[in-house]
């Protein structure tokens, strides 16, 4: 398992100055080092674990993610070892994210279980590149909940911000109101027929 602290001080929890800056620096949260800790233990159990690479975890909606890199075939295996060892972190879940270095792949996979239509790249006249995803405006209670998580984990993963473009599909509800209005007219049309009779 690679990480991104040093081995010694995530076993011992005693960091280095090296890896203290980068949790003052925000890259990681405190709390990574004890979910790095749980997997550079699995190393022993599961074979192939050393060519994983850890990027990082989140929290939301009760649910750890937790995104590594080449993770392949160990999934499955992981994630049932992660359930019992992380079971005191009083998750709802642990979802694994398989790591994708190329950002528009990368917002598929952090909006799993969204539906998204579109995602473009943009760039601003100084020279600041960013994402937009284009998602259906029913989807936004979903991305309400998770959306900020997400830009986050993108913005640390990527250097990059996303924004979400939430779209209106007008589906059939204007013909049926046009329907609506027709057996009204039809309606009244046999209305008058029948007084007339
Ligand atoms: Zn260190």
């Amino acid at each position: 398992m690679q990480i991104p602290l040093d081995k010694i001080c995530v076993k011992s929890g005693i960091l280095c100055p090296n890896c203290q800056a980068k949790i003052d620096k925000g890259l990681y949260e405190k709390w990574e080092v004890d979910v790095m800790k749980v997997l550079v233990e699995l190393e022993d159990k599961i074979k192939g674990l050393r060519d994983v690479n850890y990027k990082k975890s989140i929290v939301f909606d009760r649910k750890l993610y937790i995104i590594l890199e080449n993770l392949g075939s160990h999934r499955h295996e992981l994630e049932k070892y992660l359930r019992e060892k992380l079971r005191n972190f009083n998750f709802d879940r642990i979802v694994l994210i398989e790591y994708a270095s190329n950002p528009k792949e990368l917002v598929y996979k952090l909006l799993a279980n969204v539906e998204i239509k579109s995602t473009n790249i943009y760039y601003s006249p100084d020279g600041i590149v960013y994402y937009v995803a284009k998602i259906p405006s029913y989807e936004k209670p979903k991305v309400d909940e998770i959306g900020d998580s997400v830009k986050r984990i993108f913005k640390i993963l990527t250097r990059n911000d996303i924004y979400f473009e939430f779209v209106d599909y007008p589906k059939y509800k204007k013909i049926n109101e046009e329907e609506k209005i027709e057996q009204h007219i039809d309606a009244n049309q046999l209305d008058k027929l029948l007084k007339q009779i």
